[in-house]
């Protein structure tokens, strides 16, 4: 297989033997690479990491994946949009490479390993989807080495796969920089996200409202209301404007995401919050 330089005006490798030909042209010629890893669906908030990356880097990859390994068998795999040319209009003049693999490409027959990390995994998006990090290690992990880019790219929209990353690349020495973006929102503060599209209007209008309250237990946090009384509240605030679950509205250690004993933050702290409305899954987070 060679580049695909005729389906849109980016072209696409669809194997790591084509990503990595592209690569080393460019390290021939003494250019440095970003690496942002999306499973397409691409909004602004992907394209900022695009951006950011290229203020890093001389040249941009874009992969785009949905990772099947990533995905409870009850959860939207099939149901998640995929939207590959529209995808790469919008990378058109921001990035240099998409890598597009399928899910053979990437999982051939007889794939065994699992990258799994404890500690950091464990509580909030851990706790409700057990499998979720380790196939995002996994994926992520094998998307750096096919790449091999100077630098990788994630963004603070997922900050729980933020700190287990970073772990990962640090654990295993993994020869890449590894920085994060600030998390891009809607008009009414709601974080892009490619999982928005499922939102009827009325489920539009009350996601809007979550990162409000998540703003307001922060600051109550901030000024000194012990944490679980401010999350409390906070909680019931989520499921009287709309939303039918609450997974976790938590503040915790920003790097480690363990709890803090004593009811108040000691250190730098996040809040974090997954919740649900209608079939949609919302997570958002902030600093405290
Ligand atoms: P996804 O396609 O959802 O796997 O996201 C790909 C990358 O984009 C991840 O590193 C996300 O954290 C990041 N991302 C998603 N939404 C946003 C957002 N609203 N602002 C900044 N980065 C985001």
């Amino acid at each position: 297989m060679t580049l695909d330089t005729t389906s849109y005006k980016i072209p696409v490798a669809r194997s790591a033997a084509d990503l990595r030909e592209a690569v080393a042209a460019w390290r021939k010629e003494g250019l440095s690479i970003a690496l942002v890893p999306t499973m397409g669906a691409l909004h602004e908030g992907h394209l900022s990491l695009v951006d950011l990356a290229r203020t890093k880097a001389d040249r941009v990859v874009v992969s785009i994946f949905v990772n099947p390994t990533q995905f409870a068998p009850n959860e939207d795999f099939s149901a998640y949009p995929r939207t590959e040319a529209a995808d790469a209009a919008r990378l058109e003049g921001k990035a240099d490479l998409i890598f597009a693999p399928d899910a053979a490409d990437m999982y051939p027959e007889g794939f065994s390993t699992t990258i799994s990390l404890s500690g950091v995994t464990e509580p909030l998006e851990g706790a409700f989807r057990p499998t979720h990090f380790a196939g995002v290690a996994t994926v992520v992990a094998k998307l750096i080495l096919r790449a091999m880019p100077d630098i990788a790219i994630f963004g603070e929209k997922d900050w729980q796969q933020l700190m287990v990353i970073r772990r990962m690349v640090a654990d295993l020495d993994i020869p890449v920089e590894f920085l994060g973006g600030p998390i891009m929102r809607e008009a009414d503060g709601l974080a892009m996200s490619s999982r928005n599209a499922y939102l009827s209007p009325e489920e539009r209008k009350a996601a809007g409202q979550l990162n409000v309250i998540l703003r307001e237990t922060a600051v109550s946090v901030a000024k000194g209301m012990p944490i679980s009384e401010a999350t409390a509240e906070g909680s019931k605030r989520i499921l009287a404007v709309g939303f039918d679950k609450l997974d976790y509205l938590e503040i915790r250690d920003a790097a480690s995401l363990a709890a803090f004993p004593d009811n108040k933050p000691a250190g730098p702290a996040r809040i974090l919050v997954a919740a649900k409305i209608g079939r949609t899954r919302l997570i958002d987070n902030m600093p405290v």
